[in-house]
């Protein structure tokens, strides 16, 4: 027989971070998929890593580790559900017709509902609930921002390409020379070599709140009567609070899932901090946050809770109504309570939590589980296997995704609607 044609898709939709870059180039051979480039430019390690597939045979459905055909995993799953006295559907890295599917199934057998990638998103709203805030778009900050201020380590670890898509080379609207001020840890070589038409400064911190309470206290006018503040000398504090100032449009971004070093109080009081300072420079200019996060399509599925429940993440349906928890509903903590956890995760081979109660996962065909889950079904990647839609960190766009080759695996949608039906 002969081999497969190779085909190569252009202008490709990445799901992963959530910066969602729409320039990717794929090739494809029967069913291998292989990412060679990204808008011309080096193609970011994740994505690489995420798109890569290879000409073998898929898993096939488990129940307690014993292969069966989907029929019978899935009438398992239903019988685990119908007896489940406390479940939990964690997990949630899926696009928006799995979204749809989990909250249903959640509506129909009770459960609480919460992504894994949660805790970033829940400092950041701590932030939003007690001050409010005004955030950017990705589009604006690209156009618009003279002087950006990144709080805390070099995000670009988990976010490939962000100051590629950030700072290009010829925004619409910023002029003369664009800043970044890391304050925290410094700037890699990566994010360098792509802030590489920017003024670049670090003011390395060993405290980043104390830092940002003293910028905050000179763009008030206060005189700092210190020599240093967070390990950072008042000079410094200065210089960045000025150009702040002095900025046509500035912006301050932070990555709230690394903040604070896993201090989850410490992670919260940064943003309350770095958001601050943004309602102190909105007096006399413009400013804006732009808060990191996004990661496997958390923005959409939150989204949907919202719309669909009238509460984010971290909610539990039972009864036919809704509660929202932040505390008691993180996946950990309802963990403690629960006799069942539904773990969904398409996009990526993320392992679900230890867990001593029973588990059906629906998951990525690449997972490794520590203990072989009461129900396995393998699941399709959207855009991979599947088209799908998902949004971007910055909420306002929702990005659809193509099928790059033949699906041999259901979606979650799919494979939750069997569920469901038993
Ligand atoms: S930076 Fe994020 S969205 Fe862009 S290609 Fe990498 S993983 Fe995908």
């Amino acid at each position: 027989m002969a081999d497969p044609a190779t085909e190569t898709f252009t202008d490709v939709v990445c799901a992963f971070c959530g910066l969602g870059c729409d320039d990717l180039s794929v090739e494809v051979t029967g069913r291998d998929v292989r990412a060679i480039g990204a808008g011309g430019g080096a193609l970011c390690p994740e994505a690489a890593r995420l798109l890569r597939r290879r000409d073998v045979a898929d898993p096939v459905p488990t129940r307690a580790g014993e292969a069966v055909s989907f029929e019978v995993a899935a009438a398992q799953a239903h019988v685990l559900l119908r007896e489940a006295r406390a479940p939990v559907i964690a997990g949630l890295g899926v696009d928006m017709a799995g979204a749809g599917a989990l909250v249903d199934l959640a509506a129909r057998f009770g459960g609480v509902l919460d992504h894994y990638a949660s805790p970033g998103l829940f400092r950041n709203y701590a932030a939003a609930q007690r001050t409010g805030w005004l955030s950017v778009t990705l589009a604006e900050v690209r156009n618009r921002c003279d002087v950006l201020l990144v709080v805390g380590e070099d995000p670009t670890p988990q976010f490939g390409r962000l100051f590629e898509r950030l700072y290009p080379e010829a925004p619409l609207f910023a002029t003369g020379e664009r800043r970044v001020i890391f304050l925290g840890g410094g700037p890699g070589d990566k994010a360098r070599g792509q802030l590489r038409g920017a003024q670049v400064s670090h003011l390395s911190a060993d405290d980043v709140v104390a830092a940002l309470e003293a910028i905050s206290g000179l763009l008030a006018g206060r005189t700092l009567s210190g020599e240093a503040y967070g390990g950072v000398p008042v000079a410094g504090l200065a210089e960045a609070a000025a150009a702040l100032k002095g900025a046509t449009y500035a912006v301050v971004t932070w990555n709230a899932a690394t903040l604070g070093g896993g201090d989850s109080a410490e992670g919260d009081l940064i943003a309350i901090r770095a958001t601050a300072i943004v309602d102190a420079l909105n007096v006399t200019t413009r400013a804006g946050v732009f808060p990191l996060g996004g990661r496997d399509n958390i923005i959409g599925v939150n989204q949907l809770l919202l719309w669909r429940l009238g509460y984010p993440l971290r909610t539990a349906v039972r009864a036919g109504g809704a509660e929202h928890d932040s505390t008691l509903f993180a996946t950990g903590a309802a963990l403690e309570d629960a006799d069942l956890m539904v773990w969904v995760s398409a996009l990526r081979p993320e392992p679900p939590p230890r867990f001593a109660g029973k588990v059906i996962a629906l998951a990525h065909p690449e997972t490794v589980f520590e203990t072989a889950p009461d129900v396995f079904i393998p699941v399709g990647t959207p855009g991979v296997d599947h088209a799908g839609t998902v949004f971007r960190m910055d909420s306002i766009v929702s990005l659809p995704l193509g099928a790059l080759r033949v699906a041999t695996l259901p979606s979650v949608a799919e494979a939750v609607r069997c569920i469901a039906e038993g």
